[in-house]
């Protein structure tokens, strides 16, 4: 199956069981972006939501199942974030306590499981993708939450 077939079906099924984050994280999206509908759809469906000017232009970032990012954002980055977005419809309601529960338990970024998985998504970035892999197997060791959390997220 293409990508992008297996990325828009993932996408509907997504959306079902992540119908949750669409109301808990929508109010994000209007507050950062100062609008209530998105400017912009991507290729799988996902709306995108500009910042304003003052944001930096090539900006993003993901809010349960929207993506907010300046007008300029580069493809790489945005493909990142489409990446925390497929995370938050795998995790549906269980996205927000997860987030939450990694912040709480000290996990920062390089250590999150979340951003290593992201990573994998940018074809460009091999050296990193690679040095979140291995932060994600140091971390895999040593903390069942994380252990559970890439459990819930499928793959390798
Ligand atoms: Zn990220």
């Amino acid at each position: 199956m293409p990508a992008s077939l297996s990325d828009a079906l993932m996408n509907v099924l997504g959306q079902t069981w992540g119908a949750p984050n669409q109301l808990l994280y929508y109010p994000e999206a209007v507050r950062a972006s100062g609008r209530f509908l998105p400017n912009r759809f991507t290729t799988s469906g996902t709306p995108v939501f500009d910042l304003p000017d003052t944001a930096s232009a090539t900006n993003a970032l993901a809010a349960g199942p929207y993506i907010l990012a300046g007008k300029d954002v580069n493809p790489v980055a945005l493909e990142h974030e489409e990446g925390h977005v497929r995370q938050s419809q795998a995790l549906g309601p269980l996205n927000f306590p997860s987030d939450l529960a990694l912040k709480l338990s000290g996990v920062g970024y390089t250590e999150n499981p979340f951003e290593a998985r992201a990573y994998r998504r940018e074809p460009e970035s091999d050296e990193r993708s690679s040095f979140f892999q291995q932060r994600e197997q140091a971390l895999r060791q040593r903390s069942p939450l994380v252990r559970s959390l890439l459990k819930l997220l499928g793959g390798d």
